[in-house]
Formats: structure tokens, sequence, C-alpha cells
């Protein structure tokens, strides 16, 4: 294996440009040539090439997005697009590729097996963190982090009032972000897609709420309702109640990668060079249990990863 091809694909997350930068860095000791693949699948069906070296990556490492662009492709999920694709890797010489992505992205990979024989190893980015086969993906500290600055910044606004304030978080159909960033900001409420009576249980707190005092309540954006309409049911059971929305949004995609996020691109990005390099294919590096692993692209995209650490403090800080 001479030349590496490397590519970001789907949703951005914080520490992807971190990730680069270590496979590039890596690579440029071992005499092995990265090509950049512009915007994930995209640039494959359109020859979009680039060569990288460390110097384009270090300035980055400590921005979050991705410096060669992601994309959701709709070409390269064609026959027809993932022929061209294979083609154009062919004329490029590329003899292997690390994608960074989520599952859609691993998903893509095993479709390209069938049509294109080169070893390929996936690096695990998204905010979600809902991925089989790592306790963290890239992306998640940050996110969470983000989230928990923003919820700070409304505390000190509940404080000062006498109010219900409802932060919806990331996470699609997971409550890692909701959980995580509720647990650091000492939410009165945690509403998560796992669970089916958490909503039912704060409904019944705020049939008394005296207008007192303020509450936090983080919601899952992949919850039942989502913010907007949970707000209306809890002024359909208390009608006094002052209720306020945040919807956080893609704030909590961008902004600087911390330090873990930092430290997770670049073990693994060194991990999956090593490995692609010994021809092993198709599966993800991870970290489980702080050791660096790879397990096959089957076992990542079978299922979505669960939160069931932490569940059981989210049930005893919300009552
Ligand atoms: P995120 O977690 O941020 O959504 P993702 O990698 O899961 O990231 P997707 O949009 O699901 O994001 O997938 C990225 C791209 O991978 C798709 O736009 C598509 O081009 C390709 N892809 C996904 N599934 C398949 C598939 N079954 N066959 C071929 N290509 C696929």
């Amino acid at each position: 294996i001479k030349n590496i091809g490397v590519f970001t694909s789907g949703g951005d997350a914080p520490g992807m440009n971190a990730s680069l930068y270590a496979i590039i860095k890596a690579a440029s000791l071992k005499n092995i040539t990265i090509t950049g693949i512009w915007q994930g699948y995209d640039g494959m069906v359109d020859a979009s090439f680039t060569h990288l070296h460390p110097k384009n990556l270090a300035p980055h490492v400590h921005q979050g997005g991705t410096i060669i662009k992601t994309s959701r492709s709709p070409r390269f999920l064609t026959l027809k697009g993932r022929i061209k694709a294979a083609k154009n890797l062919k004329k490029a010489k590329i003899d292997a590729l690390i994608a960074i992505g989520g599952d859609g992205t691993f998903r893509g990979l095993m479709a390209l097996k069938e049509i294109c024989d080169i070893p390929t190893i996936g690096i695990p980015g998204t905010i979600d963190n809902d991925m089989m086969g790592t306790d963290y993906t890239l992306g998640f500290d940050s996110a969470v982090n983000t989230a928990i600055n923003a919820i700070d910044n409304i505390r000190d606004t509940a404080e000062s009032h006498n109010r219900i304030f409802l932060v919806e978080v990331m996470g699609r159909d997971s409550g890692y972000i909701a959980i995580n960033s509720g647990l650091c900001t000492a939410a009165d409420g945690i509403l998560i897609p796992e669970s089916k009576k958490d909503q039912v249980l704060l409904l019944n707190k705020l049939q008394h709420f005296k207008n007192r005092e303020s509450l936090i309540i983080v919601v899952a954006e992949g919850d039942e309702t989502g913010a907007i309409v949970m707000a209306e049911k809890i002024k359909a059971i208390n009608k006094k109640v002052d209720v306020r929305i945040t919807i956080l949004g893609h704030i909590q995609r961008g902004g600087n990668p911390t330090a873990f996020d930092r430290l997770l691109g670049i073990r693994l990005g060194v991990a999956a060079l090593d490995e692609v390099l010994k021809g092993t294919t198709n599966v993800m590096a991870g970290l489980l249990n702080n050791k660096i692993t790879f397990t096959p692209f089957e076992k990542v995209v079978k299922q979505h990863k669960v939160q069931t650490e932490l569940k059981e403090l989210v049930e005893l800080f919300s009552r």
C-alpha cells in the first residue's frame, strides 16, 4: 500500500481535522502518500482529489468541521455512482481508504467492497456517540461541552426569574448529549428517547409547580415530542407557568474540539493507518475501555448503541 485515500463523510464533527492531521503525519513518516478526497463520496464520484501534507492540517487541529469538507452523496447510493467512484480510485492509484464518518459512511464502504477490493478502515465521527464498537465517537465530548456552556448561560437567567426553561439538545434518536449535558448542569429534568416514563414523571411534578423558582429541563431532540410540543403540554396542565424554549441546534456541531476529541482523533487516526497498512479491511477503529479496538462494519451498523450507564443517575436526579 503506497497511496491511501482519506475522506470525511456524513455530518461534520469536532476532532475530524485532528484525526486527518494524525493520519497524514504518521503516513509521511512512513513514506505513504495521502490523497484527500473532497466532500466525502461526492469527491470519489467526481474524482475530486488532492495531495495532503501534514503542513496543510497542523493549523486546523484546533478547529471543528473538516477542511476537506463532507457531504451526503445520493449519487454514491446508486450502483452507477459507486462504479464511477471505483474507477476513479483505480485511476488515481489509491490502494486503500480511511473514512471518518457515521454508520451510513461505513455502509457505503461495505457497498463499495462488492465492486472494488481495496482495504478500508473507518473512524467514528459523529457528535451523537450512538455507534457500536466504541465508547466515544469524535465530536461527542466537544458537543456536550458546547451544550453545557449554553445551559450554564441559561442558568444565570433562570436563577434571576421564576420560569421553566426547556433546552433542546441534539443527538437524533439518542439521549447521549441530553444525559451528559443535563447531569453536568444539574438540570431538573432530562427527557430522552430511551425512556418512556420521563415525560409523565415531569408533568406530574409540574402540576404542583408554584412559580417560585426556575427549572431547567434538558430535552433530547429525538425525545417523543421535542421542546416545542413539551412546552405546550406543560402549559396545558399548569396555565400559570412561564415556559421558555431554547433550541441549541447546530452550534453544538461546530466549535473547537476539546482536548479529549483531539486526542481521540489522533489515537484513532494513527491506529487506523497502521491497521490498513496491514491489509485489514472493513473494520472501524474505536476506543473500548481506553484500548484501541477494531470492530467489523457489519457489527457497527447493525444497531445503535444506547447509553445505559448513567440512566439510574438521570432517574434519581429528575425526581
Ligand atoms: P451521520 O452520523 O453524521 O449522519 P453518516 O455517515 O451516518 O453520518 P449518512 O448520510 O447516513 O451519514 O451516510 C453518508 C453517505 O454514505 C451517504 O450520503 C451515502 O452517500 C453513503 N451511504 C450511506 N448508506 C449507504 C449504502 N447503504 N450504500 C452506499 N452508500 C451509502
